[in-house]
């Protein structure tokens, strides 16, 4: 049988790309090397526990919010449950909020910060000014476009600005800086794009954060049903080897098992470094691969999951407990870039068992506690000995679960029934992202907006879906680069 499209990888770019071409009646092949579809949205079970592999929340769920209105798009239905309770603790002081969303823990500021108050209501307001850009820029018409920095003043004006600049401009307390720098990413505020906070304020969590009933892999799971529904194939435990090209075009992919898929049109959903430096090492030259060596690309995670005796004081928590020891943010991640790991690193803890009991058997709950990690903490976690790997991965899910004993959940380990580990290396093993990369791309400002690589690749025929390209990263960052792409490949079919 022919196909129209071959996908390799069946991460949220991937089955997203995948969905929406099926639909359209296009024959629609996807490759993933694992044994089943999401890539890092996965869950597994244990003992009666159900875990997700490493996902906490997700954006834009609400009626009509982004990932909602992209589910329906094709005919995926799930049920959300709103996160209502959070904790972030800080170094002299802490938040806690019950419901809402970003407005809510603004107002909360404004209240515990009552002398930064006009930099609370400008942060604000520049942030919504960003949105209402973000949104026209999806409607733009030719004028626009020519006429660009008339029409989307706040895009170009902050295209190259950091976080950090705004926060330093606006605030003098450190607190409120630290407050406003709890974000789903791996760089410090001094390397992080503005604009890219802006937008997933505004189109993202902006009306808070869900849980999907089931756990995170329903999401995939109704995604891959999506595209088997609408005539869509997926075909697991087959790694894609090499992509196929004559001249400038791409002609197919070439399987593990030396098999050859012919397709005019392939997306890749897997890493840029993979793409052009192993898929691609016999295809021509692109300016592109060049780039993939400068790139920056996001740290990694540490994750310990729990099963976990139920008890009062345990079943009193938010499902999101935030704790940070270290006030230096700045120092903390040259830490983590250098190799290291300080004494106290700042952690989640999450307990989605709260909002949905189905994950835990009867009288317990599932308990995660996840901290960003470096790939190269000795030696690359010591992985050559399998014994010193064990032994370091114990080590480390030990002083995760100290700390959780000593500021949040005193008598916690007392109620451990068993725990095991993901470090850097396992998410590198399972998904392919290299030093197992949780966000892909760092969100610097020269790596979002335009300055972020294309969904379209200088080889014809060859397109990216992912947390590598446009237009971010995270569940709902890769879901929109994969309708991103989908779009663009419909429009070049139309002619
Ligand atoms: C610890 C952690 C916590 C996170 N928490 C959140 C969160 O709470 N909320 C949120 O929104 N985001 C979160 N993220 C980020 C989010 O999960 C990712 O940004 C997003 O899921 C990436 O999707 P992707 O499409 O790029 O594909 P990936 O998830 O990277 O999947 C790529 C797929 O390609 C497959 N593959 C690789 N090579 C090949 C090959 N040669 N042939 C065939 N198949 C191949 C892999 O097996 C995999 O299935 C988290 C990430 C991590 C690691």
């Amino acid at each position: 049988m022919g196909h129209d499209v071959v996908i390799i990888g069946t991460g949220m770019g991937g089955l997203t790309a995948g969905a929406l071409l099926a639909k359209t009646g296009l024959k629609v092949l996807l490759l993933e090397k694992g044994a089943q579809p999401g890539g890092y949205v996965v869950s597994f079970r244990k003992q009666g526990f159900t875990f997700d592999a490493t996902g906490v929340f997700v954006g834009g769920c609400e009626p009509g919010g982004e990932f909602d209105t992209l589910l329906r798009e094709v005919g995926v239905q799930l049920e959300f449950k709103k996160i209502d309770a959070i904790r972030n603790i800080y170094p002299g002081f802490e938040i806690s909020l019950r419901g809402g969303g970003f407005d809510h823990y603004i107002e909360r500021l404004k209240s515990m910060f009552p002398e930064e108050n006009q930099g609370v209501e400008r942060y604000e307001r520049i942030i919504s000014r960003i949105g209402v850009e973000v949104e026209a820029l999806s409607e733009i018409k030719w004028y626009k476009k020519a006429l660009f920095p008339l029409f989307f003043w706040h895009l170009v004006r902050f295209s190259e600005t950091t976080h950090k600049t705004i926060l330093d401009r606006l605030f003098k307390g450190h607190e409120l800086k630290m407050a406003l720098s709890s974000l789903p990413v791996t760089v410090p505020p001094s390397r992080l794009s503005f604009l890219f906070v802006a937008t997933l304020l505004n189109k993202v969590i902006s009306q808070g954060a869900y849980y999907p009933k089931g756990g995170m892999g329903v999401i995939s799971e109704a995604l891959a049903g999506s595209i088997e529904r609408n005539g869509g194939r997926i075909r697991y435990r087959t790694e894609a080897a090499r992509l196929l090209t004559q001249g400038n075009r791409v002609t197919g992919v070439v399987t593990h098992e030396g098999e050859v898929i012919e397709a005019p049109t392939v997306i890749s959903n897997v890493s840029l470094p993979q793409t052009f430096r192993s898929l691609l090492s016999e295809g021509p030259p692109s300016s592109l691969a060049r780039r993939v060596d400068r790139l920056e690309y996001s740290l990694s995670n540490f994750i310990v999951y729990l099963g976990v005796r139920a008890a009062p004081e345990l079943n009193s928590l938010p499902f999101f407990t935030y704790l940070r020891s270290i006030s230096d943010l700045e120092g903390e991640y040259r830490m983590l870039r250098n190799g290291e790991i300080p004494e106290n690193p700042t952690l989640i803890m999450v307990i989605p068992s709260l909002i949905d009991p189905s994950l835990a058997p009867e009288g317990a709950h599932a308990v995660k506690l996840l901290s960003v990690a470096p790939y190269g903490y000795r030696n690359g976690w010591d992985r050559t000995d399998r014994r010193s790997y064990q032994a370091l991965k114990d080590e480390m899910a030990q002083r995760l679960i100290a700390q959780v004993e000593s500021r949040i959940v005193p008598g916690f380990t007392a109620k451990i029934l068993f725990h095991e580990a993901a470090t850097p290396i396992t998410l590198e093993r399972y998904t392919g992202n290299e030093q197992g990369a949780m966000y892909g791309l760092a969100t610097t400002p020269r790596q979002f907006g335009r300055h972020r690589p294309s969904n379209r690749t200088p080889i014809k025929g060859l397109y990216l879906a992912g947390h590598y390209t446009r237009p971010a990263h995270g569940i709902v960052g890769a879901a929109i680069s994969g309708s991103f792409t989908a779009q663009m490949i419909l429009s070049k079919l139309k002619g």
